[in-house]
């Protein structure tokens, strides 16, 4: 795979940062895309393109040679520890060379000056917490370095066949909130999700994520990213995606100019849920659904939806989040989805126990009694399944 040196052109009120890849799929543009105003934040340099296809290579085994000036630290990390990390997740793909001529050591003069703190932001609950714990309107306490200067909403994926349409769709949904923050929301478009093949978005979120404050670098120099997942889940064997390693990929994809950082590994989710309801302006603008929707919103009825819902209901602070949600649906809903959790069916059950113990919350009457109802199916299969093997003795 040969990736040319970036281009920066400008057209339409955009610029664009663009490179060429040649692979053995044949001659493809990657790109990056975003609003001319944040000229000064785009870096010329290849640390974005490589980072962004370094996954895709390392699938189909092709080395990769890197014609624009590289990060060393990137090169450094790229080639050796962090194909490691990947493999140690996804043990078919392949170790790859790196082959790159032009190295930069030291922060170049046009990174100099960045003093950016960048963090996406989807109103979601990962998000919102990273938010409420590095904007010093929320928290005063932040030290300058770690002060979030400016949001990201990126579209390198997460959008899946929504497209373009969906992605801004959401960004114009978040816009009216962010407004009342006095931030840049610097919206990126990206097609480098194509170059995935299909590979489910959640598999690799940190590794595109993060390509784009590495396209940003010239301005941005901390990249904030909200981590889903406790320290406690952190793991880099078995099957799962990058959320499993983020504490330890994050800065391996970093540079002389850029510091990615995992935020929000100390909390489970259920406590960093619990972090947002002391925070008011969550109330209405909290976004938590995964259903793919186009006009933004909670649907109430997906997984993530009826987890937060309880969650908010255990203690206490549903009323706040009404407007947010179609109450009714949750409650014609909420008695049949208890069970999965008072069962600990749900990969998220303990937490969300804990939550509710924690907050003397008990748990509805109907609900405690449809869950009975499987456990006492699986004893009369326990029953008849001894019964069975004591009569063919
Ligand atoms: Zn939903």
């Amino acid at each position: 795979m040969k990736i040319s040196a970036p281009e920066l052109a400008h057209a339409e009120g955009n610029i664009t940062y663009r490179v060429a890849v040649e692979s053995a799929t044949g001659l493809q543009p990657l790109w990056f895309s975003l609003a001319e105003q944040y000229t000064e934040l785009v870096s010329d340099r290849a640390d974005g393109a490589l980072a962004a296809l370094l996954f895709p290579a390392m699938v189909r085994g092709e080395d990769i040679h890197v014609e624009g000036v590289l990060s060393e630290r990137l090169y450094y990390n790229l080639s050796g520890r962090c194909q490691a990390l990947l493999r140690s997740l996804d043990p078919t793909l392949k170790t790859i060379k790196i082959h790159a001529p032009h190295l930069a050591s030291a922060t170049s003069e046009s990174t100099a000056k960045s003093t950016g703190v960048a963090t996406g932001f989807s109103g979601g609950v990962d998000s919102f917490c990273a938010l409420v714990d590095h904007y010093p309107r929320y928290n005063p306490t932040v030290v300058p370095s770690h002060a979030i200067t400016h949001l990201l909403y990126n579209n390198v994926g997460s959008h899946g066949s929504g497209g373009k349409e969906l992605f801004l769709n959401r960004y114009r949904a978040l816009q009216p909130f962010v407004k009342t923050l006095e931030l840049p929301f610097v919206a990126v478009n990206s097609n480098a999700g194509e170059f995935y093949n299909g590979l489910p978005f959640a598999k690799v979120h940190t590794v595109l994520n993060t390509t784009v404050p590495l396209v940003l670098q010239r301005g941005i120099r901390v990249f904030l990213y909200a981590s889903a997942l406790h320290y406690a889940k952190i793991s880099s064997s078995g099957a799962g995606g990058t959320a499993k390693i983020d504490p330890l990929l994050l800065p391996l994809l970093s540079t002389e100019n850029l510091d990615a950082v995992s935020v929000g590994c100390e909390y489970t989710r259920a406590e960093k849920l619990l972090r947002l309801t002391e925070v008011p302006d969550t109330y209405a603008h909290l976004d938590v659904c995964c259903a793919s929707h186009k006009q933004g919103g909670n649907c109430s009825q997906c997984d993530k939806c009826l987890w937060t819902l309880v969650a908010l209901e255990a203690v206490g602070a549903l009323e706040h989040y009404e407007n947010q949600f179609n109450m009714e649906r949750y409650r014609q809903i909420r008695d049949r989805y208890l069970p999965e959790i008072l069962l600990g069916d749900h990969p998220r059950s303990g937490e969300l126990l804990t939550l509710a113990a924690s907050h003397n919350y008990t748990f509805p009457k109907k609900a405690r009694l449809f869950a009975r109802i499987p456990l006492f199916l699986k004893g009369r299969q326990t029953f008849r399944h001894w019964r069975d093997r004591l009569r063919k003795q």
